[in-house]
């Protein structure tokens, strides 16, 4: 255990050590072997492959995976969003808010009649999208974003909305890995609205419920000892 008194001010705590500091030797102390050394790295590099890109002409696309810019997705002319809030609780820097309203056609359909998020508080962590029951909301390749005012940094639902032909990537990775407990049933939620009461008379290809698809796949569980990770 050291008895230094932490009170008092060390000048210099390295000279305190210095027995054990590497000794150069003449040549290192020249520096110049190493600094040629760096130079001939250098110039080994100019002739491999690059990597770098010309930005902004050359622009980079993110794979399926890249979480960018997050988006309202436009479904047939309308915003699959309805208003749950669940993005805006799950958000943890507060970035999202909205304003829900019903369709005067459809009482209970709400819509919302505002949404924005926070370009300046987003952190691209995801969750909105995590916990969107309807895939409304979903993380897009855009990376490249500007403002020049805090008030053009809050996106509105207009700038917003994406059309989904615009987002198959992502939602098509989505598809494939979010959810995964759904097992097999997971590949007829082609749009994956069942909890929208907009999309209540849809004929499901199997015509079950949510409740009877995971029964079903309980029981499949059960008889089937391989993992429904893997179906
Ligand atoms: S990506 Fe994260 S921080 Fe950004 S809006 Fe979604 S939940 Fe909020
Ligand atoms: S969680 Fe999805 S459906 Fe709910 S308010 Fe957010 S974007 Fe809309």
């Amino acid at each position: 255990m050291s008895t230094q008194n932490l009170e008092k001010p060390v000048v210099n705590a390295l000279n305190r050590d210095y027995d054990r500091e590497r000794n150069f030797s003449f040549l290192e102390n020249l520096y110049l072997p190493e600094i040629f050394k760096g130079l001939a790295y250098t110039f080994k590099q100019i002739f491999k492959p690059k990597f770098t890109m010309q930005y902004p002409e050359e622009k980079w696309d993110p794979p399926a995976i890249f979480r960018g810019r997050p988006v309202l997705v436009e479904d047939n002319g309308r915003e699959r969003c309805v208003a749950c809030g669940l993005c805006a609780r799950a958000c943890p820097p507060l970035a999202i808010s909205m304003q829900a309203n019903e369709d005067a056609a459809d009482p209970k359909e709400r819509y919302p009649e505002e949404f924005q998020i926070n370009m300046l508080r987003c952190i691209y962590c995801g969750f909105c999208e995590d916990v969107c029951p309807e895939e409304a909301i979903v993380m897009s390749k855009d990376y490249d974003i500007v403002f020049e005012s805090r008030e053009e940094a809050v996106y509105d639902k207009e700038r917003l909305l994406v059309p989904k032909e615009d987002l198959e990537e992502r939602l098509e990775f989505l598809r494939k890995y979010k959810n995964r407990q759904f097992g097999q049933f997971w590949d007829f939620q082609q749009d994956n609205n069942i909890h929208s009461v907009r999309d209540r008379d849809r004929e499901w290809n199997t015509g079950l419920s949510l409740v009877d698809m995971i029964e079903q796949q309980e029981e499949a569980e059960d008889t089937d000892p391989s993992s429904p990770w893997d179906r």
